[in-house]
């Protein structure tokens, strides 16, 4: 197995790696850092929870130049959540150094940002709504940048932000190394790579993102109108700790969170078109365990990084066999148990197979009478 001293680290950073209990490096990290620590760009295909974060994080930080005073990296996020959690693992990765790391995102307060970046940090992580319009403004120049990862290129894509990350792309100097991770690679950004990139080396991992051993999967046959009785029959059973439950669009969202809390469920809802507030204090609730659903989209529920999640229930089935892997690997994180527990109408069990096929992993089948019969004990169904 690779150890993080085969990767041509310093000692300072192979210290940071052990204070913060990293003790191997996960499939991305081995493969991605010493490619990018010879100042490549690389092209990195991995999800969130592939530890893609540290992966880009640490080749930076190792090629930082202390002594300068402007701004050398450029990280850009699809949402104000990853950047937030992009922000923290840099800074924890950061903690032998003596550089500053700014979060630059839409929702905050300028002011601060504006504070924020007369402290010159050397890396600045933002989403690109906000980063293009403090340089419009001319508060941020990316003159100096030597680093830009574009991290979840695919959903910065997804979420509109393509032209707004090809502007800044333009603003920074050509000789940069660019690092960008993604979890597909839609025309779009084969079309970046082109423009943007010099002569990449492509990493996938795709291979190792599976489903975790620890998870356990059901799905529950039952008619569309009987959805709302399957799901709560699920949210009744105390094994359900902590549930994410996953809606296909944020209509379904919003009407699942006004069934719930009109039937007494704690419950609350993350998806794009709530504002900042909201979103923040949507998350903030659920990972403080004070609300103990949630239910959200395939977008926002991208940078949820919370290891407690007990079960994830796809309410509607997700749109491909690889959302269904990135909605499960929520849950049975950091060597946990989980259970993912997804709902299907008849005419979806080919969807089923397909996400068996894909994962080769068998998925076992329960249908609404296996649960109401089993009501009194829902919870040897659920996990
Ligand atoms: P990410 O894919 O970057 O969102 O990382 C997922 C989780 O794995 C985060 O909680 C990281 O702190 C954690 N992590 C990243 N790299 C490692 C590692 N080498 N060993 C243990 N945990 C890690």
């Amino acid at each position: 197995m690779v150890s993080f001293s085969d990767l041509g680290l310093s000692a300072s950073m192979l210290a940071t790696l052990a204070t913060v209990g990293y003790s191997s490096p996960t499939p991305i990290q081995s493969t991605t850092i010493p490619a990018a620590l010879t100042g490549r760009d690389v092209i990195g295909q991995a999800q969130t929870g592939s530890g893609k974060t540290a992966a880009f994080a640490i080749p930076v930080l190792e090629q930082l130049d202390p002594s300068r005073a402007d701004v050398q990296a450029l990280v850009l996020c699809p949402t104000r959540e990853l950047a937030a959690q992009v922000t923290l693992e840099f800074g924890r990765l950061a903690q032998g150094l003596t550089v500053e790391i700014l979060a630059v995102v839409g929702g905050d307060p300028v002011r601060r940002q504006l504070d924020g970046l007369q402290r010159h940090p050397a890396v600045v992580v933002g989403t690109p709504g906000r980063i293009l319009d403090l340089l419009q403004r001319g508060n941020l120049s990316l003159r100096s940048i030597r680093f830009a990862v574009l991290d979840e290129a695919d959903r910065m894509l997804d979420m509109g932000f393509a032209p707004d990350v090809e502007r800044i792309l333009q603003q920074t100097p050509k000789e940069r190394q660019t690092l960008l991770f993604s979890a597909t690679v839609p025309g779009w950004i084969h079309r970046l790579v082109e423009r943007h990139m010099r002569d990449p080396e492509t990493i996938s991992v795709s291979g190792q993102t599976e489903l975790v051993s620890t998870v356990s999967q059901w799905c529950i046959e039952c008619s569309w109108a009987d959805k709302v009785e399957a799901l709560a029959l699920l949210l009744d059973s105390p094994r359900v700790t902590c549930g994410l439950i996953f809606t296909a669009t944020k209509r379904n969202a919003d009407m699942l969170h006004t069934i719930l809390l009109g039937r007494g469920y704690d419950v609350t809802v993350l998806h794009g078109d709530l504002s900042q507030q909201d979103r923040d204090k949507a998350l903030s609730r659920f990972r403080s365990s004070k609300v103990r659903f949630l239910i959200a989209t395939d977008v926002a529920a991208r940078g949820i990084d919370i290891d407690d999640i007990s079960h994830v229930i796809n309410y509607d089935v997700p749109a491909s066999p690889e959302d269904y892997i990135h909605r499960v690997g929520r849950t049975a994180r950091a060597g946990r148990d989980g259970v993912a527990l997804t709902l299907i109408t008849p005419i979806e069990i080919l969807k089923i197979r397909d996400i068996e096929n894909h994962t080769h992993r068998a998925i076992e089948r329960h249908t609404l009478d296996d649960l109401r019969q089993l009501a009194g004990t829902v919870s040897t169904v659920v996990g």
